[in-house]
């Protein structure tokens, strides 16, 4: 078990296009598990393989219920096929900007392809949560953040608020 930490806003990591993923070997199936680790330990619904600073396209998300046994998912190179015209808000939040939530509209249902952990192909048609949660997390596979769907004027607030956050804060990576 591995927790790795979180690449928080205003940090221009997020802001990377992620890879494709070319090969779903024991690395990225370790990396994977990491994740799941991480996410869970946050606690959160759903991970960017790019929140903890990797740019490929990966992501995990656990939409079980609390009390509902963990129901892990890895979709790997996911890619939206299909979207509904009918739309569903959610109140989204997002580990990478920490305490801070806001209405989002977004496509109520997705159908979605990608790799399993396994590396076999497999499709999803999904609804409600799932749905919104799986948009949110390919947006970051884009370099797309939750805020770049709220007002211009509400966006501008949370990044001024992060960035001053980030000065006070010691830095949490070694770049060398
Ligand atoms: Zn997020």
């Amino acid at each position: 078990m591995s927790i790795k930490p979180l690449v928080i806003l205003p940090d221009p990591v997020l802001r990377l296009v992620s890879k494709p993923v070319e090969r779903v070997d024991a690395s990225l199936r370790k990396l994977a598990d990491d994740m799941l680790d991480t996410m869970y330990d946050a606690p959160g619904i759903g991970l960017a393989a790019i929140q903890v600073g990797e740019p490929l396209r990966m992501l995990v998300i656990d939409v079980a219920k609390e009390g509902e046994p963990k129901a892990p998912h890895v979709f790997i190179n996911p890619e939206i096929v299909e979207q509904s015209g009918e739309a569903s808000i959610y109140e989204e939040g997002c580990l990478s900007i920490p305490d801070y939530y806001a209405e989002v509209e977004r496509p109520a249902t997705v159908r979605v392809t990608y790799l399993d952990r396994e590396g076999k192909p497999q499709e999803v048609a999904a609804a409600g949560l799932l749905a919104t949660c799986l948009q949110h997390e390919i947006d970051h596979l884009n370099g797309v953040l939750f805020i770049d769907h709220i007002s211009k004027l509400k966006r501008d607030m949370v990044v001024r608020k992060f960035r001053k956050l980030a000065k006070d804060r010691p830095p949490s990576r070694m770049v060398g």
